[in-house]
């Protein structure tokens, strides 16, 4: 059964959304911020089974991609792009999956999940593969690759 409509209400509201409340802060519970643009946050999963797995948030607090104009739109999958490529030359996985789900969780994001040599292929997707979780020291490694190559790259729409 779907959410009662009283649930999907407080789901939706802007003011009590976890992602308005953590997405832009340095480290959370659940990753730490890569990049921010004008238009989202980067952020590299705590859990990283699948290595590179990242989120690209909305900044604004939008529950659907069909709410957004259009230019917004190219926007938010321009960063899209450039976390891929980050993720890419950083990981190298054999592909990249993107995920934007948010029925758990309604403000817009895509998880970028890489697809690496020891995945078997023919699997479904789980977001919750896992958890593998990196040292401190390993997982702040990754984070200052990434924000390396996030710098180096140019931003797709000349942003
Ligand atoms: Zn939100």
């Amino acid at each position: 059964m779907w959410w009662s409509d009283d649930e999907w209400e407080a789901l939706t509201a802007a003011e009590q959304c976890g992602m308005c409340a953590d997405a832009h802060v340095p480290t959370n519970e659940h990753s730490a911020l890569i990049a921010t643009t004008s238009t989202s946050h980067v952020r590299l999963a705590r859990n990283q089974h699948h290595a590179g797995y990242s989120l690209v948030i909305l900044r604004e607090h939008v529950v659907d991609m069909s709410e957004l104009p259009p230019e917004q739109l190219a926007r938010f999958w321009a960063d899209v792009q450039r976390a891929a490529r980050v993720i890419d030359g950083v990981s190298r996985p054999k592909k990249i999956d993107y995920l934007v789900m948010g029925h758990r969780m309604p403000h817009l994001h895509c998880h970028l999940l890489p697809q690496h040599a020891i995945d078997d292929p023919l699997r479904n997707v789980n977001i919750a593969d896992g958890p593998t979780y990196l040292s401190p020291e390993a997982f702040d490694a990754a984070i200052a690759a990434l924000q390396r190559m996030w710098k180096s790259l140019e931003p797709p729409l000349g942003r």
